[in-house]
């Protein structure tokens, strides 16, 4: 059997792309990557889930870690953002014949699920994880989260995107999927986003116990002829800690910050203090000469969180941080957000949604 590393990109403070109706990157994420997990594990693999709740790992942190425990394959979750449509999967050019393999496998169930296929793309920038692992590595583009379709696909096609990464999956690092003792009943209904503020266990007694109620139906969990009834009793309790279980929680049966993503919910993070955005003294934009300076080099790792490609983070205002502005600006407005005009200069309403 194989080690294998996942990986839910982004996470914490860096909530990776941010889409329509300011959907958060870093937990479609945990979702997909957390059902994969635990699927590997169903079929007997050693696999590490590099988180497990809404927090932060650096980058540098994360190829450290998964050299060290000397995974045997490495596998990040992404979704994409940009302005495109379809699914692709990432090497890097130094990338060994069984990463391009594993990619292919992957892209290809992807396709199959119904994604534009983008191919599988070899990508140096923004791939730190990839270059410095020394296993066989790919990162995920599930789709685009600024993408109606997309989205659409990612949510309603849930199952058959986890199963085709699985299996994709599989078929390289070898091992099957022990078929369950009776096949789960054919879930009655379809996982749907839920969010929590507040732990829930057995006793609770409000809405948002149905929708994990919901989500448990759909994972072929059985919750008696109660079914949904927004009530945590015992079977809900059971079901629950089972997912906890497989999930590498603790097993203590409360719906909080660390099980709610795997039960296909979002933990509901306060926001930031405005105080932590820095003040904007002038606006930010192609001159000649060039703007240069600490702001500049604030807004382009903005940029790059964004996932809009600021190219390089230099702290210079040239072409490709304009080009970069002008796509994340595009976004933000094809998500109907007041952004002003989409014309490339940071002014006080980017600069703001440029540190959400
Ligand atoms: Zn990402």
């Amino acid at each position: 059997m194989s080690k294998i590393y996942i990986n839910p990109g982004h996470g914490g403070t860096d909530s990776g792309a941010v889409g329509i109706g300011g959907r958060q990157e870093k937990a479609d994420n945990l979702r997909y990557a957390s059902a994969v997990a635990e699927k590997l594990r169903a079929a007997g693999h050693d696999v590490k889930l590099e988180r497990d709740s809404d927090v932060l790992i650096n980058v540098k942190d994360i190829a450290e870690r998964a050299n060290a425990w000397g995974a045997d394959y490495f596998i990040a979750f992404h979704r994409n953002s940009g302005g495109g449509t379809g699914a692709e999967c990432l090497i890097v050019s130094s990338a060994s014949a069984k990463s391009r393999e594993m990619a292919q496998a992957i892209q290809n169930a992807l396709a199959a699920v119904g994604f534009k296929n983008r191919g599988v793309k070899v990508q140096d920038k923004n791939t730190y994880v990839l270059s410095h692992t020394t296993m066989p590595a790919t990162t995920i583009e599930c789709g685009f989260i600024d993408n109606a379709g997309d989205n659409a696909l990612f949510d309603s096609k849930q199952g058959e995107i986890v199963q085709g990464i699985t299996d994709a999956v599989l078929s390289i690092a070898g091992g099957a999927e022990q078929s369950p003792a009776t096949p789960p009943a054919q879930p009655a209904c379809t996982k749907k986003p839920f969010t929590l503020d507040h732990v829930v266990k057995k006793g609770s007694k409000e809405a948002v116990v149905g929708s994990i109620q919901n989500n448990l139906l759909a994972m072929g969990y059985d919750l008696g002829s109660t079914g949904i009834d927004n009530n945590f009793g015992t079977k809900t309790d059971a079901a629950v800690r089972d997912v906890q279980k497989n999930g590498g929680v603790t097993v203590d049966g409360q719906v909080g910050k660390n099980t709610a993503p795997l039960l296909g919910g979002t933990w509901a993070e306060k926001s930031a203090p405005a105080a932590s955005i820095p003040t904007l003294t002038r606006n930010l934009k192609l001159t000649s000469p060039m703007m240069r300076g600490d702001d500049v080099r604030q807004a382009q790792e903005r940029l790059e969180k964004h996932l809009a490609q600021p190219g390089r983070i230099d702290g210079v205002f040239g072409n490709s941080t304009k080009e970069a502005v002008i796509r994340f600006q595009q976004a933000r407005k094809n998500e109907g957000r007041d952004i002003g005009e989409v014309d490339g200069v940071i002014g006080p309403k980017t600069w703001k949604i440029l540190w959400e």
